[in-house]
């Protein structure tokens, strides 16, 4: 978008400074020179077919060549922001030196692409500027011989050619203007094409806003795959009371993320469906299904603003006095007071930076200002220290009562207060109910546990 755009907007400033009126001059001076020698005029106009052959197979060239620019511009910012945000595993790893050669590859391509461009542009003028001066110098030799011999006269000949070198004048400028169009083009339909993408994931026309929810959470005979032919989630089938607090457990892989996705919607299910009261979700607004979960993720994202405007997000209404309660019932008050402007501190570049603890209980409290009705935490406290685990927890132990609330974790320390223990492997539902039960019932539940127990699960 921002090397895209801006290469669409020169060609369109010329269009509607040039496009107008130098085809208005030719128009013009063409009529005067029919005029004074109409014959000779069109003999002059033979050649202008053949030029626009030219300008148009290089405009294409130009196009093309734009339009792989823009690509490698791409890339090599790709580059630069992987190696930046990188730059802790780039250094730990030594890896500038080949950093560097990937970006000087990439460099150098860009180079290549852009020398196209240049040099296809500085070749229209002179090739026009030939095709100009040929044209003049045949209709030269041809009107001196009429003139000769007395079909025409000097006063004639003059203001012909003068006429002639007024009508060349817009078609030069208009050879120029037929590049820079090429290149405009070029960044218009990459943007038209990202435009033009329709989101798989919509509104139904007949979606309903779904009301709070208060009963269940139903999962019936869903099946989803990212890829055709290969579930990640084999007929899954589960109902959860409004109000439950779930652990979802499985190997690295098992689906447990994707689980979460489709409760969001990010994806529509292949086969079944995943209803909220009875209402199935692809039937209701999107807006109002989301508005109702609350999500903490394992790495705790912050946006490069003041802390308040992570906590409210994107609420228009929000109230100081809500911001900061959410914060004290995440224990974030605690250090958020101890920062320069409290919670006018920007975080990020120009700004500061915080520890992961601090951001995942800012991050919590985001989620109890939205005082969701479901709460999902996705491996949470999965890299906490102890010390913000216990705050978490504390405030989760508050927080959650009243909401269904579903935990994806990997250490067992962080589920024994749960109700209910949904097991997944390999996309399949192979136990669900509490931790007594499923260690009688399940071997896979039964091996996570003992893994856990042995140091950790692996992930
Ligand atoms: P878990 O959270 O239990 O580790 P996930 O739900 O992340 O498991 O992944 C389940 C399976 O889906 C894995 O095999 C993973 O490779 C695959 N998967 C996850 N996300 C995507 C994606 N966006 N596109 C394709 N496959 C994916």
């Amino acid at each position: 978008f921002m090397s895209d755009i801006p290469m669409m907007s020169k060609g369109l400033h010329s269009i509607f400074s040039k496009a107008i009126r130098e085809p208005l001059k030719a128009i013009a001076t063409m009529i005067l020179a029919l005029l004074i020698n109409w014959e000779l005029t069109l003999i002059t106009c033979i050649v202008l077919p053949i030029g626009g052959i030219f300008l148009r197979s290089l405009g294409k060239k130009i196009k093309r060549n734009a339009k792989k620019t823009l690509k490698q511009r791409s890339n090599l910012l790709a580059i630069l922001q992987e190696t930046f945000t990188g730059i802790r595993l780039v250094k730990a790893y030594l890896m500038e030196q080949k950093l560097h050669q990937k970006f000087v590859a990439e460099n150098r391509a860009l180079l290549r692409y852009e020398m196209k461009v240049i040099a296809v542009d500085s070749a229209t003028n002179p090739i026009m500027e030939t095709f100009v001066v040929g044209a003049g110098v045949g209709v030269m030799l041809f009107s001196a011989h009429q003139v000769l011999s007395g079909r025409m006269t000097i006063g004639d000949f003059s203001a012909f050619y003068a006429a002639l070198a007024a009508l060349f004048d817009p078609i030069r400028k208009l050879a120029d203007l037929n590049n820079l169009i090429a290149t405009s083009l070029a960044g218009g339909e990459r943007v038209f094409e990202l435009m033009d993408v329709v989101p798989s994931i919509q509104d139904s026309p007949d979606a309903v806003v779904l009301s709070p929810v208060q009963k269940s959470i139903c999962f019936e005979h869903v099946s989803f795959a990212y890829q055709p032919n290969d579930l990640v989630l084999k007929d899954l089938s589960f109902t959860v009371q409004h109000g439950e607090k779930i652990a979802i457990v499985g190997k690295s892989g098992a689906g447990k993320s994707t689980l979460i996705s489709l409760l969001l919607r990010l994806y529509d299910v292949q086969e079944g469906a995943i209803s909220f009261d009875g209402l199935d979700i692809r039937k209701v607004t999107m807006d109002s299904l989301r508005s109702q979960i609350g999500l903490v993720t394992q790495e705790a994202f912050l946006f490069n603003d003041t802390i308040a405007a992570n906590i409210f997000c994107a609420d228009p209404h929000h109230e100081d006095e809500a911001i900061y309660k959410a914060a004290q019932d995440a224990y974030a008050d605690i250090f958020i007071q101890h920062l320069g402007k409290q919670y006018e501190t920007l975080y990020g570049p120009g700004g500061i930076d915080l520890s992961g603890g601090q951001k995942h209980r800012i991050a919590l409290a985001r989620a109890i200002f939205k005082q969701p009705k479901i709460l999902i935490l996705d491996e949470a406290m999965a890299n906490l220290d102890a010390e913000s685990e216990s705050y978490i927890l504390r405030a989760l132990e508050t927080f959650t009562k009243g909401r269904t609330t579903f935990i994806i974790a990997h250490r067992f320390s962080t589920i024994q207060k749960v109700d209910r223990i949904l097991v997944l492997d390999n996309g399949m539902l192979v136990g669900f109910g509490k931790h007594a039960e499923l260690m009688k019932t399940s071997p896979i539940y039964q091996n996570l546990y003992e893994l856990q127990a042995l140091g950790g699960l692996p992930t």
